[in-house]
Parts: structure tokens; sequence; C-alpha cells
């Protein structure tokens, strides 16, 4: 895909380099990436991410008392809306541009309005309204400030680890992340964390988290399909996007981790539901064959 021809830029809050309330000497260094490798990808493309960053983080808190008000407000503390100077970082401000596009025109669409939400490029660690972000937890959106959370070395970690990269592929990542934004827009993560805290056991509560993950892996899909007007998005692309799509299902990755697999702990979606689920949006590039809260789960 040629990503320079994708319309609009997005809101990059670029903390990398030390600006912005980046913590530097944050965890980057120390080896460890194979052993780190595993827990980054259980927690990878996660949605709620409290439960994982240990929250307490002083920003959270000012940030959850007016989280619908003003979700743009905290934009002031970051480093917004200059296109960062490295190619990875403009590869990101050009997709997120692009999701802005689509979604926004979605929603218009709908007699809705969509607020685009900001993404935070760090380098390490960083803190943010769901506590503090560090890279072993993977790309994550935080619900509570409307932010995505990118550390861009994950893109590396995709290339070696995560069933190779590819533009993309990368631009998945982004587009799930965004995704779950669009939950968020649509109040459909409200209901699902109602339908989580009320579930009778945590193979109930995973199910619902299965269902969000992979409504925004068709999402996901949904952008790819209208970003196709704008460049040409070839089978290699397409074959890029679903291999990293398998090789992070719930069943991949707890074999690779464990030896076996374990259907009741699944939070994200088999590799098999994954691809189809990323290639239903793909195809048919419409939001109302996302819901995948409809029907058995078993379905899915
Ligand atoms: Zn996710």
């Amino acid at each position: 895909m040629d990503w320079k021809n994708l319309p609009g830029s997005g809101n990059i809050e670029d903390r990398r380099g030390g600006g912005g309330g980046g913590i530097p000497g944050g965890g980057v260094a120390a080896g460890g990436i194979g052993a780190v490798i595993i827990a980054l990808i259980a927690m990878f493309f996660g949605v709620d991410p409290s439960s994982i960053l240990g929250g307490g983080d002083s920003g959270g808190s000012v940030t959850q008392s007016q989280p619908q008000t003003q979700p743009q407000s905290s934009q002031s503390q970051g480093q917004t809306d200059s296109t960062p100077a490295d190619t990875t970082g403009q590869f990101v401000e050009k997709i997120l541009g692009s999701t802005n596009d689509v979604w926004g025109k979605v929603f218009q669409a709908a007699g809705k309005q969509y607020t685009e939400p900001t993404l935070v490029l760090y380098s390490g660690r960083t803190s943010g309204g769901c506590g503090t972000a560090n890279s072993a937890v993977g790309p994550f959106y935080c619900p509570l400030d409307s932010k995505v959370y990118l550390d861009t070395n994950f893109f590396n970690e995709m290339k070696s680890q995560l069933g190779g990269g590819g533009d993309f592929a990368y631009a998945y990542v982004i587009a799930h992340e965004i995704g779950h934004h669009v939950q968020n827009e649509l109040g459909i993560s409200d209901q699902a964390e109602r339908a989580q805290r009320s579930a009778q056991s945590e193979a109930a509560a995973n199910q619902v988290s299965v269902r969000l993950e992979l409504q925004a892996d068709c999402f996901a899909g949904v952008w790819g399909n209208k970003t196709a007007q704008y460049t040409k998005i070839t089978q290699t692309d397409v074959q890029q996007a679903l291999s990293t799509a398998s090789a992070i299902g719930d069943d991949n990755l707890q074999k690779q981790g464990r030896g076996y697999a374990v259907p009741d702990s699944f939070t994200h979606g088999t590799a098999a539901q994954r691809t189809k689920w990323f290639t239903t949006g793909l195809k048919g590039g419409d939001p109302n064959q996302c819901d995948t809260f409809k029907g058995a789960y078993s379905s899915l």
C-alpha cells in the first residue's frame, strides 16, 4: 500500500525523545525481549489495560473525572498536531488520519458525530488516563482519555515474532485500536463492561471480551475496505495483515506460550475467528456486519 496517498492527518501526541510527559530512563533496556514477549502478546490489543497496568496512577483520576465532556482537552499537555519528523511517525499519523476519514463519514451517514481520538507515540514508558503504559504491554486503547498508546518498537516485535510485518499489517494494528475507540464512541464499551461485571463466571466475562476484540478486528477490516479507494491494497498486503491476525489468535499465542490452548481463557478470539472477522469487514466494508454480540458464542 502507498500510505502517503491516504487522506488527512491524525492527532499525534509524540512523547518519544523525552518530551510531553514521558518518563525517561524507562524499561527499554536490559534484554529480556524474548522473555517478555509472551506477556507482551498476551496483552496485545487489549482494551482494558486498567487491570494490567496496575492503576493508581495520578494522571488517571484527573482525566477520569470528566471523560466525556472534553475528551480533547488534555491534548495541550502533549506535543500534538506537529507532524513527526521520522517515517514511522509519519506513517502512524497518516493511518490515523485515514481512520478519521473513514469513521467520520460512517458516523455522519448515521447522523452521529465522530470525535477523533489522539494517538500517543511513546518510547519505553509513559503515563496516561489508564495508568502507566510500558512497551511490554503492547499497543492499547484507553477509553478513559480516548487515546491510543503505541510504542512503535512494537512494529519491530511484530516483524520478528508475530507473523511478520508489512505496512498493511502495522496499519491493521492501529485500525484495530481505533476500532476500540469506535466502540467507545458508540457506547458498546460501556455495555460490554457492564456485561462483564455481571457475568456469572470468568469464562462468561472472557466471552464478552472475545466479542469486543473480534468486533474491533471487523472494524479494522471496514477501514481497510474503505481505504482501498485511496491506495491499492494488494493481495500481499492482505496476507500480511491476516498473518498477523492469525499469529495473535489466542489459540496460537497460548500454544506458543504453554504448549496447549485453553478455550475458556481466550480473551481475543482464535486465529480462525480473528481472520474471519477481519475479512468480513474487509470484504463488506459495512460496520453493520460487525455485530459480534449477536448470536451464539459458538457461531462467532
Ligand atoms: Zn483489542
